[in-house]
């Protein structure tokens, strides 16, 4: 099953993407990693900037995974309210979780500073408005939850909405320390990076996921492959047999229009709502619209472009509802494969039965910002480190 569907956006804004050689010999080092999506790139630089020696095997080509699906939204909120953790997991593991996240986003900016090449990253706020009357209460209840922990966000009430950002919603949330980001141009821009630090990266190299011992895995050409630890990042490839019974697959739609000339609506801030499925739009460096929405609980993509194309255009007039000023014209739409997990937290740390074997899925909304965060808590891990946040994402809570 292929992990999207459709015309791509983000592989179009780069002219000359990175071609690397396939691993031809047995090899060995420190920490092998296994997927060169965002999350095995963010993982890879986080280890090698501590000294470590990494190689990043990707069986395709870097960053053509889910990677090139994602929209590029990058908050510290997740798809759970805080509130909601409070509830399910107790009000210490929830604020750790979302402080986790908050500095997950400052460790991207940062990150994002140093890369020489462009990912056109850039600090956002975000709005997540009340989809209806009713929504407003659970709304400002999590205002007041993030408030009280000193979690950056501001309640906007319908008439200040409006005016500052024209939408016209019952309330909402404003945060910030958020960004959007080109995910594929940011993986370009973090393998070369990664490269710089001594990064060995080989592409069209499978490893054998049936057949990993202590300290060996074979690639499909069956070369071994020594490590003292093996990260996984596999995005949802492949959904292992420790946490299969907790992840919920879905398949989810996304569009990006054509230029619309300047700013759609103020600041560009990047939008979503409390409603289930969510809409959610964002703008593009080159002024563009990217917006997503009506997920389905099947985990195939839809394969029929008249389909895609269709989905796409109700996304596109839901858009249009929120600023009925617009006029969206698509230019690219696709689908795609999306995890969450039953209980909105990713899977990260190592697997109960061998220490050695690292998991870094960022499964849930927030993606990116999980992998980050990952990979500081894995560095750590390998590092003989506590890590604050390990025990609430362990794969084994
Ligand atoms: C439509 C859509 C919109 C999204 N929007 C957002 C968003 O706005 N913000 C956000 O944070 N997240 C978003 N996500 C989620 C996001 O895509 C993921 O969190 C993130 O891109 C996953 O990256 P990854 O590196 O973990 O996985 P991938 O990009 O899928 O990378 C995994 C890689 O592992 C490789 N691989 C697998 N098995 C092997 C093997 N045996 N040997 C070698 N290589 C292997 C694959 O080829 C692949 O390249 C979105 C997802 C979708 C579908």
């Amino acid at each position: 099953m292929n992990l999207y569907e459709g015309q791509m956006y983000w592989d179009k804004t780069v002219v000359d993407p990175l071609r690397i050689e396939k691993l031809g010999t047995g090899t060995e080092t420190q920490v092998l990693i296994i997927g060169g999506g965002i999350t095995g790139n963010l993982c890879a630089h986080v280890l090698a900037k501590t000294g470590l020696k990494v190689l990043v095997a990707e069986k395709g080509h870097v960053g053509r995974g889910s990677s090139l699906a994602n929209t590029g939204l990058l908050q510290y909120r997740s798809d759970k309210m805080l509130i909601d953790f409070m509830d399910d997991i107790g009000p210490e593991p929830a604020y750790l979780f979302y402080r986790m996240c908050l500095e997950a986003m400052d460790q991207l900016t940062d990150l994002n500073r140093g890369l020489t090449a462009p990912t056109d990253y850039s600090l956002r706020d975000t709005i997540y408005f009340a989809s209806s009357m009713e929504d407003t209460d659970p709304l400002r209840r999590e205002y007041r939850c993030l408030k009280r922990y000193g979690f950056p966000v501001e309640l906007l009430e319908r008439e200040e909405l409006k005016q500052r950002y024209r939408i016209d919603k019952p309330a909402a949330l404003r945060t910030w320390h958020d960004a959007e980001v080109n995910p594929y141009r940011m993986i370009q821009a973090l393998v070369r990076r990664n490269l710089e630090l001594g990064v060995r990266y080989y592409e069209n190299t499978e490893l054998d996921l049936d057949n990993i011992h202590s300290n060996t895995i074979l690639t499909r050409d069956g070369h071994p492959v020594g490590f003292d630890y093996l990260i996984l990042t596999t995005g949802y490839t492949r959904l292992y047999e420790t946490i299969k019974d907790r992840v919920i697959p879905r398949r989810t739609y996304a569009f990006c229009s054509e230029p619309v000339g300047g700013a759609p609506w103020p600041d560009n801030v990047m939008i979503w709502e409390t409603s289930r499925p969510y809409l959610y739009l964002r703008t593009t460096a080159d002024s563009r619209i990217i917006a997503g929405g009506l997920d389905e609980d099947r985990p195939d993509p839809e394969t029929n472009p008249d389909q895609i194309r269709a989905k796409a255009r109700l996304i596109a007039d839901q858009v249009e509802d929120l600023f009925p000023y617009l006029k969206v014209k698509l230019a690219y739409a696709w689908n795609g494969l999306f995890c969450g997990s039953t209980d909105g937290l990713p899977f990260i740390g190592p697997d109960p039965n061998q220490s050695n074997i690292l998991y870094l899925l960022g499964y849930e909304g927030n993606g990116m910002c999980y992998s980050m965060a990952g990979a500081a808590i894995l560095t750590d891990y390998i590092q003989g480190r506590p890590n604050p946040y390990q025990s609430i994402v362990r794969l084994d809570r």
